[in-house]
């Protein structure tokens, strides 16, 4: 499968015919919110940097039955939306279901993507931040 394949198949699955934005705004429905996407290096780095700096859980902490058909950063809440909307990978922003599709300028953005359960990268960040927190409190503790 080509990042292209991808990418697209992104898309379809995350769209379902109907334009959920208030009039080109985006709602923050999560109807786009897909489990896999197509992330690079880049996007995992700055989601990575972004959830340990800010101890961002994941819904994978909270839930005991997993939606693993939505992304797990997608907070379940129209007002809150993304939990990681500043570090949001790049197939999130360029995304908008009222335009239907993605510029070429765009896929070319996303050569290097390969498909990212994010499930899976979820639960090994909300690991690495309770890591964090583990640390902090020894240290606190040796204080
Ligand atoms: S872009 Fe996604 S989250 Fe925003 S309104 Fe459309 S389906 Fe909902
Ligand atoms: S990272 Fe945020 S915007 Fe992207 S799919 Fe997940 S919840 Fe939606």
């Amino acid at each position: 499968m080509t990042y292209k394949d991808l990418i697209k198949m992104t898309i379809e699955e995350g769209y379902i015919g109907k334009d959920f934005t208030c009039n080109g705004t985006c709602s923050k429905c999560g109807e786009c919110c897909g489990a896999i996407l197509p992330l690079d290096q880049e996007d995992v780095d700055k989601i990575s940097e972004y959830v340990l700096e800010n101890k961002i859980h994941s819904i994978a902490a909270t839930l005991i039955l997993e939606n693993k058909l939505q992304c797990p950063y997608y907070t379940g809440n129209k007002e809150k939306g993304c939990a990681i909307y500043p570090a949001r990978p790049k197939i999130c922003k360029f995304y908008k279901c009222d335009k239907k599709g993605i510029s070429l300028e765009e896929i070319n953005e996303m050569q290097k993507a390969v498909p990212v359960d994010m499930w899976k990268l979820a639960k090994d960040l909300d690991k690495n931040i309770e890591r964090k927190i583990r640390n902090e409190e020894r240290g606190r503790r040796g204080k």
